[in-house]
């Protein structure tokens, strides 16, 4: 599985020349690394523009939400097939951050049916908000995340999922503050379980688990080796192109 490494802008950045930089910057690299998918996920209005900048096939594009319905009166709502039908391929559902602002763990299950149908691949965030190290309720709430995004989507729907597992404690910070390489592995073999119950486990080890909260150039061969993950979603450091390349390459040569 080649690695893939998502770069999250979040509101950023404020125009779409500073958009176009960013990315020409990192399409410089990502374009030529064979090891590794790289997904730019921009604000919607830099998307349509900064798809036309690129033909290859390395770059990908990912909107950061969508909505669940495909079209009609639905003020301020972008549909799945509206971002297929741009050249978009991947779509973030359920962040943490759009979870605080109220999105439901229904919401996020409609939202992946919605974008698994319109041929998106989803990219589904997970994550506790706090972790208590002695009693493993994380782990239960982890579990329960997953389940309830994924109900209703067949297994053969499942090669439109990848999960991104991102701690909400350890997002925003930097390296230092990130999830420690053996406690991600705890954490990703309890996903791949979770989707082998329901799927089995040829089809569960087919579904990239990503992490991301604070990953940085200087953790990320740890957390990709010894975390075993197979890519990561990248917020701040997706935001200087210098920084992101730095994480490609490292994830490249891993
Ligand atoms: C995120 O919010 O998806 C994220 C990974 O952010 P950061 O890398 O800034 O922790």
């Amino acid at each position: 599985m080649k690695k893939l490494l998502i770069a999250n802008w979040k509101m950023n950045p404020e125009s779409i020349a500073e958009a176009k930089n960013l990315f020409m910057d990192v399409k410089k690299v990502a374009s030529r690394l064979n090891g590794v998918e790289t997904v730019i996920a921009p604000p919607y209005i830099f998307l349509a523009e900064l798809r036309r900048l690129y033909t290859g096939k390395r770059v990908m594009f990912a909107g950061q939400d969508v909505f669940w319905e495909e079209k009609g009166a639905f003020t301020g709502e972008i549909s799945p097939s509206m971002l297929k039908n741009i050249g978009v391929s991947y779509v973030i559902v359920g962040h943490s951050e759009r979870r605080a602002l109220g999105e439901s763990d229904e919401i996020v299950n409609q939202k992946v049916l919605a974008s698994a149908r319109a041929g998106l691949r989803a990219v589904v965030c997970i994550g506790e908000s706090t972790r208590d190290h002695t009693d493993g309720a994380h782990l239960i709430f982890l579990a329960g995340q997953v389940e309830s995004a994924l109900a209703g989507l067949g297994g053969k729907m499942l090669s439109r999922i990848a999960i991104a597992y991102e701690p909400i404690w350890a997002i925003g910070k930097s390296a230092e503050d990130a999830m420690r390489p053996f406690e991600l592995h705890e954490t990703v073999l309890l996903i791949r379980k979770t989707l082998a119950r329901k799927y089995g486990k040829a089809h569960a080890m087919r579904v990239p688990v990503l992490y991301g909260g604070s990953v940085e150039k200087e953790n990320t061969l740890s957390l990709l080796t010894d975390g075993a993950v197979n890519g990561f979603l990248v917020g701040h450091a997706s935001l200087s192109g210098p920084k992101f390349n730095d994480i490609l390459r490292v994830a490249h040569s891993a």
